[in-house]
C-alpha cells in the first residue's frame, strides 16, 4: 500500500516494504500520509474506518478534502504542519456511521526525497476514554459535595498521621486551628472516654486505624472551640490500604452526640425517678390497705368477740356463786366440799379464756393505780428461763439456738403481769414455728420516746393470708392444738399500754414480732400493800338485771355480813335513791340494764347522794374505767375476793 511512499524510500527491498505495509494495517492509530503536494498517498484500515473512504476513494485526495466527516475545521493545522510545525493532539469530533467518535489527532511534518514537504496524520480514537474521564470527574465531583454536606466530620490521614484532607464540619470544629497531624488534633481534643481516662495519642481512634484496627463506635469526651467546651463524640475511623495491602492511611469519620448523650442522660434520670415514685406510692398504697382492712377486721372481731364473752361471763357467773357458798355453808361432807372446788376450777378456767379474749378488747388504757415500771429487758430473761426447759421437747428433737440483745434498760409503764403474758406467747409461737430447731433472736431497744422488745424466729413464716389474720381471735392455724388467742391477747396487751404490735414475716424464713411502747417514766417506790382491815357492815344497793348474777352478788354480800338491797332496773334504783328514808353506804350497778345505760344511774346518784360509794360492774361496755363518777369498776366475771374488797373501801 505505500506504493507511492516507496519512492521516498529509495533502499528499501520489496520484502521490507511488504513488512511495513502489514505493520501500518495493524497500527491502533488511524494513519494517513499525504506527500508533498499534500496528497494521499498511503492509508490505513483505522483512517479507512475513521472517514468512511475506500482506498480507491482516498488515494490522491488533498489533505483539505481527506477528512470529509470531520465536525471541525482542520485548515489551520493543516498548514503549520505543512509548514514545517508538528501539531500535537488536537481533539477532533469525527462524525462516524456508528455514532460521534472523539478523535486526537497529529499531524507530523514530513520530508520527501525530493525535499517536498509532505504531512503525516495520526488520530487515536479517544472516545471511551473521554466517557469514562468525564464519569469519573463527575462521581469526584459528587463524592466531594456529599464530603462536604456530611454533617460528621471528616478527616483523612496519609500513614504519617499528617492531614491530606478534610470535609467542611472538619475543618469548622476545629476553626480557627488546622490541624495539620493527628499529633496537633490530639492535642487540640484531649480526648478522653467517659469514665474520664485521658487518651495517649497512640490511642487515639486514628491512630489505632493506622496499625490496621477498624475503630467502630467508640465514644470520647473532647474539647471543643475557643472556650474548648466539653463535647461528647462517636468516632469510627477505618484504615486506607494501597494495592498491596499496605496501610497507607486511615480515614476517620466523628459525629457530636453532645446533645444526644445529655438527653439520654436526663430520660434515664427521670425514668429512674418516676419508677422510684411509683414504687414508694405503691408501697404507701398497699401499706394502707393492708392497715385498713386489718383495723375493719379487727374491729368487727372484737365486736363479735365481746358479745361472746358477756354471755359467758353471766353463765360462769352463778357456777361460781354455787362453788363459793357450797364451799362455806356444808357442815362438813368431804364430798360436797370437794364438788366445790372443782366447780371453782372449772369456772376459773373458763374464766381465764374469756379474760384472754377480754384482754384483747380491753384497749382502752391501763389504770393509772395498777401500773408499774417494767423493765422488759428483765422481763425477757425471766420468760427464757421460764420456757428453756420446754423448747427441746417444743422443738422435736431439733437443736434452738438463742441470740439475745437486751439493752441496758428498757423501761415501760405497764402491767408486769400482762407484758410477760404477752412475752411468752410470743416465745411459745416461736418455739411452734420452729419444729426441728432453729434461731430464736430477742431483742429488746431502749430509746428515749420509744421501747421495743421483738422476737425473731428462722421457722415456717406465714403466708400474707395468716400475717393479715394472725392477730384475731381464734385464729389459728394449728387445729386442736392452737387456741388462736394468743396473737390476739398480744395486739391486746400492746394497745392497753399504748402500744402497738408488728409482724415482719416471710414464708420459709421466718417471723420477727415487735412489740413498741412509749418509754416509760422513771421507777417510783413501790406502793406497799395495806394490811387487811376489820371487816365493817355495809348497807348496799345492787342493781342486775341478770337474774343469776344478781343472785350470786347478793348472795356472796350477805354471806359477808352486808346488808343488801337487789332491785333490776334503773327505775326501782331511782326510786330508792330519792327516798332519803333508805339508808345507804354503797351502790353496786350494772351498765346493761333493760331501761337505759348503768353510767346514768352513776351520775344520777352522784348528785342526790354525793358521800355515796359507787362501784359499776362491766362485761364489755366501752367506757373509760376511770370515770370520775365512780369509786371502782369491776369486771365480770366478779371474782369474789375482788367484789368483797371493793365494797369494803379504801382504809
Ligand atoms: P395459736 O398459736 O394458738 O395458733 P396465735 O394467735 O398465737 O394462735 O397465732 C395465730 C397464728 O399465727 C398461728 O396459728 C400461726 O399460723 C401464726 N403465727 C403466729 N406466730 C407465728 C410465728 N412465730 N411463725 C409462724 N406463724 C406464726
Ligand atoms: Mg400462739
Amino acid at each position: 500500500m505505500l506504493t507511492s511512499a516507496a519512492n521516498d524510500i529509495p533502499d528499501a527491498s520489496g520484502a521490507e516494504l511488504a513488512r511495513l505495509d502489514a505493520l501500518l494495517e495493524a497500527m491502533p492509530l488511524a494513519v494517513a500520509v499525504f506527500d508533498g503536494t499534500l496528497a494521499l498517498v498511503a492509508t490505513n484500515a483505522r483512517y479507512r474506518d475513521l472517514t468512511g473512504l475506500d482506498t480507491a476513494q482516498a488515494v490522491g485526495r488533498s489533505i483539505y478534502d481527506a477528512f470529509p466527516n470531520a465536525l471541525a475545521d482542520l485548515t489551520e493545522q493543516v498548514d503549520i504542519a505543512a509548514g514545517g510545525v508538528p501539531v500535537v493532539s488536537v481533539r477532533v469530533p469525527f462524525q462516524h456511521r456508528g455514532g460521534r467518535r472523539l478523535v486526537e489527532a497529529t499531524f507530523v511534518p514530513l520530508t520527501d526525497a525530493r525535499g517536498g514537504r509532505g504531512v503525516l496524520f495520526g488520530g487515536s480514537d479517544v472516545t471511551e476514554r473521554e466517557e469514562l474521564r468525564e464519569d469519573l470527574a463527575r462521581s469526584v465531583a459528587q463524592l466531594e459535595s456529599i464530603f462536604d454536606v456530611l454533617p460528621d466530620s471528616v478527616r483523612v490521614v496519609d500513614a504519617d498521621g499528617s492531614t491530606v484532607r478534610t470535609n467542611a464540619q472538619a475543618q469548622l470544629e476545629h476553626a480557627p486551628a488546622r490541624p495539620e497531624t493527628l499529633r496537633e488534633l490530639w492535642q487540640l481534643d484531649r480526648p478522653r472516654t467517659l469514665g474520664g481516662t485521658t487518651l495517649f495519642v497512640h490511642e487515639h481512634p486514628t491512630a489505632r486505624a493506622l496499625r490496621g484496627e477498624r475503630v467502630r463506635g467508640e465514644t470520647l469526651e473532647v474539647r471543643r472551640g475557643v472556650g474548648g467546651t466539653p463535647a461528647v463524640i462517636e468516632v469510627n475511623s477505618n484504615p486506607l490500604y494501597d494495592p498491596h495491602r499496605r496501610v497507607r492511611g486511615a480515614v476517620t469519620v466523628e459525629r457530636d452526640v453532645t446533645e444526644r448523650t445529655r438527653l439520654e442522660q436526663q430520660v434515664r434520670t427521670e425514668a429512674d425517678r418516676l419508677e422510684r415514685m411509683v414504687q414508694e406510692r405503691t408501697s404507701e398504697l398497699l401499706a394502707l390497705q393492708e392497715a385498713a382492712s386489718r383495723d375493719r377486721r379487727l374491729a368487727a372481731v372484737g365486736q363479735l368477740a365481746a358479745g361472746v364473752m358477756h354471755d359467758v361471763n353471766n353463765a360462769l357467773n352463778p357456777i361460781m356463786a354455787a362453788a363459793y357458798l357450797l364451799e362455806m355453808n356444808a357442815e362438813n361432807p368431804v364430798a360436797v366440799r370437794d364438788y366445790a372446788v372443782r366447780i371453782a376450777r372449772a369456772a376459773e378456767t373458763g374464766a381465764a379464756t374469756a379474760a384472754r379474749v377480754g384482754r384483747f378488747i380491753r384497749q382502752e388504757p391501763l389504770l393509772g393505780s395498777r401500773e408499774e415500771s417494767v423493765d422488759l429487758s428483765v422481763m425477757v430473761e425471766e420468760v427464757v428461763a421460764m420456757t428453756r426447759p420446754l423448747w427441746q421437747e417444743r422443738a422435736k428433737g431439733g437443736v434452738v439456738k438463742l441470740e439475745q440483745s437486751l439493752a441496758p434498760k428498757a423501761m415501760v409503764r405497764g402491767i408486769a403481769g400482762e407484758l410477760r403474758e404477752a412475752l411468752l406467747n410470743l416465745v411459745q409461737n416461736a418455739l411452734d414455728a420452729m419444729a426441728g430447731g432453729g434461731t430464736l433472736r430477742i431483742r429488746t431497744v431502749g430509746e428515749a420516746s420509744e421501747v421495743s422488745v421483738a422476737v425473731s424466729d428462722t421457722g415456717v413464716g406465714m403466708s400474707a393470708e395468716v400475717r393479715e389474720r394472725a392477730f384475731e381471735p381464734f385464729f389459728t392455724t394449728k387445729g386442736v392444738n392452737g387456741t388462736g388467742l394468743g396473737l390476739a391477747e398480744v395486739y391486746g396487751i400492746a394497745r392497753r399500754h399504748r402500744g402497738r404490735a408488728e409482724i415482719e414475716s416471710m414464708p420459709g424464713e421466718g417471723t420477727t414480732v415487735r412489740l413498741v411502747f412509749p418509754a416509760g417514766a422513771p421507777d417510783r417506790p413501790p406502793v406497799v400493800e395495806a394490811p387487811r382491815r376489820p371487816r365493817q357492815v355495809r348497807r348496799i344497793l345492787l342493781v342486775e338485771d341478770h337474774m343469776d348474777s344478781r343472785e350470786f352478788m347478793q348472795a356472796l354480800l350477805e354471806s359477808d355480813g352486808h346488808t343488801v338491797r337487789a332491785v333490776r332496773n334503773l327505775e326501782e334504783a331511782r326510786e330508792l335513791l330519792e327516798d332519803d328514808s333508805f339508808a345507804l353506804d354503797v351502790l353496786v350497778t350494772d351498765i346493761g340494764l333493760p331501761d337505759g345505760s348503768g353510767w346514768d344511774l352513776v351520775a344520777f346518784a352522784r348528785e342526790r347522794r354525793p358521800a355515796l360509794r359507787i362501784g359499776v360492774v362491766t362485761g364489755w361496755e366501752p367506757r373509760n374505767e376511770q370515770d370520775p363518777a365512780c369509786d371502782f369498776t369491776l369486771r365480770k366475771p366478779v371474782g369474789a375476793a375482788d367484789l368483797l374488797a371493793e365494797i369494803a373501801g379504801p382504809a
